[in-house]
């Protein structure tokens, strides 16, 4: 028998084609009378047609989402929240918005109605970061849980195919780490596979047909699950090395998830069988590592750190910085095997 501990995140969550539509009944239940949409420049139509939508209920638009979250969006956020007098915050957009919200929420105990439009699962952790000088600082805090999260395929038809696949499998990574985390347990494993399963699936229909609905809302889907596994447990060597590589190279955040997940599972798979054994299921291939690395070059996406710009001679570096103040991690890391897989994943060979 497993004995476990289970935490469930308390989000609502409001699910289906035009689930946005729900939202002023949302803002309603909390309740909040003067909504403060936040959105990317880029995503700032779409922020402006749904502050249109809630109509008196809305009290501004603010457009300054960016990547990462740098201290000084935050500063500029709080202000415009005070000048708008605004007492619920609605960002409307992928992990950047809702990040820009959390860096809101964390010091006004504002709640945030989220409305995803990508597969980053940031709505359903209590995980936070922020970007200054010295670089990322994230924490958790029970503050920037959403507390309401609207799902709503018919948002998301346009994100870039590209897009689509490498935030699907830096989501991925997420429910493959939870199925062996430390403080795993097995709600969590049901969601893991659930949602490797249904991303897989609905990504390979993605890159086919962009705006198919029905394989749209199968993604946001395993995307939510994944967000719940990452909102639940602890992550590993995956994390830590992506982190590293991503800090230190400078490597694009998504990209580097994709190459690193499948040479992870390859060195883990000796300390997790089981876990594997359900990832390769959820995948309909023999092996985890294998199937991970066949589903990343399929939807086209680099196979190799060395395409995504990591110098081969840092190699050793990046080794030496990911065992030196290692996370847990089920397999024990040394540096001579993490230099290995991140040889491996620099080539981009295929791991079996
Ligand atoms: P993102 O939010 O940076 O969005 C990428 C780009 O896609 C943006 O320009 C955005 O405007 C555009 N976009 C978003 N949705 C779109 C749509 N439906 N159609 C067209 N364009 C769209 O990217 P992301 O991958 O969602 O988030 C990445 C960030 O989230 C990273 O900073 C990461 O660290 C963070 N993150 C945080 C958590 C957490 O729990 N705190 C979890 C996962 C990721």
């Amino acid at each position: 028998m497993r004995a476990f501990t289970y935490t469930a995140a308390p989000a609502r969550v409001v699910f289906g084609p035009d689930a946005v539509q729900r939202l002023g009944d949302e803002l309603e239940k909390v309740p909040a009378t003067r909504a403060l949409v936040i959105s990317t420049p880029g995503q700032q139509a779409l922020g402006e047609s749904v502050a249109a939508r809630l109509g008196s209920r809305a009290c501004g638009v603010l457009a300054t989402a960016r990547m990462h979250v740098p201290v000084a969006a935050a500063k500029a956020a709080r202000e415009a929240v005070k000048a708008h007098d605004a007492d619920a915050l609605v960002p409307v957009g992928g992990g950047s918005t809702i990040g820009l919200a959390k860096a809101v929420a964390l010091t006004t105990g504002l709640p945030i109605l989220a409305v995803p439009t990508t597969y980053s699962g940031s709505e359903m952790t209590t995980i936070y970061g922020l970007t200054d000088r010295d670089g990322k600082t994230t924490g958790r805090d029970a503050r920037v849980l959403p507390r309401v999260v609207i799902y709503d395929p018919l948002l998301t038809l346009d994100l870039p195919v590209r897009v689509s696949a490498v935030s699907a499998l830096n989501a991925i990574a997420h429910a493959v780490e939870g199925l062996y985390a430390k403080d795993g347990n097995p709600v969590v494993d049901l969601l893991a596979e659930e949602a490797i399963r249904t991303l897989a699936g609905a990504l390979r229909r993605i890159v086919r047909a962009p705006r198919d609905v029905d394989a749209r809302g199968d993604a946001l889907y395993g995307a939510w699950l994944c967000g719940l596994v990452l909102g639940s447990v602890g992550m590993a060597l995956h994390h830590k090395l992506c982190h590293v590589l991503g800090g230190t190279w400078d490597l694009p955040h998504a990209e580097t998830h994709a190459v690193v997940l499948p040479h992870v599972a390859a060195f883990n798979a000796v300390a997790v069988p089981d876990a594997m054994a359900r990832v390769a299921r959820a995948l309909g291939r023999p092996t985890a590592a294998g199937g991970l690395h066949d589903l990343v070059a399929e939807l086209d996406v680099p196979t190799s750190l060395a395409a995504i710009g990591m110098p081969e001679n840092g190699l050793d570096r990046a080794a030496a910085l990911a065992t030196a103040n290692p996370y847990w991690n089920p397999r024990t890391v040394d540096v001579a095997g993490v230099r290995a897989l991140l040889g491996d994943a620099w080539s981009g060979r295929r791991p079996d």
